[in-house]
């Protein structure tokens, strides 16, 4: 398994232009810059946990996206790679979850 940075596509025009516009403790909404659509990130527990993996190491880039785990609200997650799937997987490297990533709260302009 494979983990990568968060790498979202817009949920209105599939771009991955996305930037995070807000800070961890107040919401996940994130800014489209293609069609300027918003939407907030979350996560959803797929009841799997994954332990066997290398966490990549690296500075968190502030703009990047991002969301908290929905089992124990760290934000040290990552994309499981899997290739070009509809569905998204993240793990979260505090609790060892995996978790699908959701779109809410999506403002198409
Ligand atoms: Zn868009
Ligand atoms: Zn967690």
């Amino acid at each position: 398994m494979l983990l990568v940075p968060l790498s979202v596509a817009c949920p209105n025009c599939g771009s991955k232009d996305i930037t995070y516009t807000c800070e961890p403790k107040c919401c996940f909404n994130h800014l489209c810059g293609s069609c300027y659509s918003t939407f907030e990130l979350a996560t959803i527990p797929l009841g799997k946990q994954f332990h066997e993996v290398a966490i990549p190491a690296g500075e968190r880039d502030s703009l990047a996206p991002t969301t908290a785990c929905a089992v124990c609200e760290s934000l040290d997650l990552f994309q499981v790679d899997e290739g070009e799937g509809p569905d998204v997987t993240l793990f979260c490297s505090a609790c060892h979850a995996l978790l699908k990533l959701e779109f809410e709260a999506v403002q198409r302009s």
